[in-house]
């Protein structure tokens, strides 16, 4: 019998993912008997797959949409996956299946990198967007001492939503409020669609945020969005949602193949190379 370890990610569809490059690389470097596949299933098919991990030959998998609401249902979830309300990583811990988010390591990962010592000169920070990334994003800032979220969204319930949520840090605004919000901003973060290949365009002037305010987005398709553009034309520091992809999947690696990785240059530039070609 082989005692090949193997993940996977699924979702519908799923053929476009991009972790099956990642997590192969990190199988090479570190010399591991493993694989990563991808699973499409549909949402019918996804409970019997999912609760059947090992029968179907997987020590866990990564969850993408549209099924990390129902992931995170089946699951034994841990704090973060409960509080953001979905699940995109899953394990098996002696036959439990259990779950957590890695998307919040994974954005705030990614700001470490960039601007290290961020949180300790950062009172608060302005987010676009209320939906499952920003959920991501908001519960890492204020797991990190931010002690003002302003959550802006085009749907305003959506970001009152998100104060319900997660307590009175968050302050919920409308797009028309962002001048004022900019001003002086330290943290700027867009987790909405906007600014991605084929979506509407993300007109923000930076024109009055803090000289040394950073500026990150969760979009890797382009990897320089507009926002981003506009803000290394301004001489800030960025992070862009390759470095944010690449970050969430390190918890999922070490908790499957018992080695914790390395987001390294190397890999980074094997991602961005796929990307840009497509
Ligand atoms: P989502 O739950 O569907 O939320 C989308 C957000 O974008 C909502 O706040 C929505 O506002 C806003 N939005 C969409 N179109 C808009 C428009 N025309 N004008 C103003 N606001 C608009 O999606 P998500 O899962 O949070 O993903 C958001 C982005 O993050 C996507 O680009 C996704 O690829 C990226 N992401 C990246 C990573 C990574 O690892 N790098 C991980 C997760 C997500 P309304 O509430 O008003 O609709």
């Amino acid at each position: 019998m082989s005692n090949t370890r193997a993940a996977c990610v699924i979702g519908w569809p799923a053929k476009q993912s991009r972790s099956p490059k990642l997590h192969g690389y990190w199988i090479k470097r570190h010399g591991i008997d493993g694989d990563y596949r991808i699973e499409e299933r549909s949402p019918e098919e996804f409970p019997a797959f999912v609760t059947n991990l090992a029968g179907n030959g997987y020590v866990g998998a990564n969850i993408t949409m549209p099924h990390k609401d129902a992931a995170l249902a089946l699951s034994e979830p841990d704090a973060r996956a409960r509080s953001v309300g979905a699940a995109n990583t899953l394990w098996l811990d002696n036959g439990r299946l259990r779950s957590t988010n890695t998307d919040v390591e994974g954005f705030i990962g990614a700001l470490d990198a960039a601007a290290p010592g961020w949180h300790e000169r950062t009172e608060s920070a302005v987010v676009l967007g209320a939906g499952g990334a920003s959920r991501a994003v908001v519960y890492g800032f204020i797991e990190r001492g931010v002690k003002t979220v302003h959550v802006v969204n085009r749907t305003f319930e959506k970001a009152v939503a998100l104060r319900e949520r997660f307590g009175p840090s968050v302050q919920p605004a409308h797009w028309s409020d962002l001048p004022r919000l900019l001003d002086g901003a330290k943290l700027l973060a867009n987790a909405t669609s906007l600014g991605m290949t084929g979506q509407g365009d993300l007109a923000i002037d930076l024109g009055a945020v803090a000289d040394d305010c950073v500026v990150a987005d969760a979009i890797y398709v382009p990897l320089k969005t507009p926002l981003l553009a506009a803000a290394e034309k301004r001489g800030l520091k960025t992070s862009n949602g390759l470095d944010m992809l690449l970050h969430q999947a390190v918890r999922g690696f070490e908790l499957w193949f018992n080695v914790r990785p390395q987001v390294t240059r190397e890999l980074y530039n094997l991602l961005a190379t796929d990307i840009t070609r497509t």
